[in-house]
């Protein structure tokens, strides 16, 4: 019995799950900051504090705190924007990395149209068999 759980816990894709909640969990954390102290500040800066999640209204005795709910609401959409910002900017850094260094186009190399030789670009007279070359 053991075993088996020893060969359970070690099992590859195990570990690489642990490693992807904890690496998803930090990001997590990320994700939060940049919503709560980068984007939140700038929104209520605009908006003027408007803090929606106080708004509720009472119908008999039952109080409904719609506010807390467009405020959750509000706060999915700052995380979805966030998290599609930040994968586009990952896949551009990584399509940025990935790409090989640019490597500078030939253009066709000049032949001379006597030989067939490969000449330079700016050659009078072909260095193969001497033909005097138009340019
Ligand atoms: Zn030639």
């Amino acid at each position: 019995m053991w075993k088996e759980f020893k060969q359970m816990i070690f099992r590859g894709n195990i570990l690489d799950m642990a490693v992807g909640v904890m690496i998803g969990a930090a990001f997590g954390n990320i994700v939060s900051s940049l919503v709560n102290d980068i984007f939140m500040p700038i929104i209520n800066s605009i908006t003027g504090k408007v803090n929606v999640s106080a708004m509720s209204v009472t119908i008999g005795e039952a109080t409904l705190t719609y506010g807390a709910f467009i405020q959750a609401i509000i706060d999915f959409l700052l995380m979805a924007i966030c998290v599609f910002i930040f994968v586009k900017i990952a896949n551009t850094v990584r399509k940025n990395l990935e790409k090989p260094a640019k490597v500078e186009e030939e253009k066709p190399k000049r032949v001379c149209p006597y030989c067939k030789s490969e000449i330079a670009d700016d050659a009078t007279r072909c260095p193969h068999c001497t033909s005097q070359l138009s340019n």
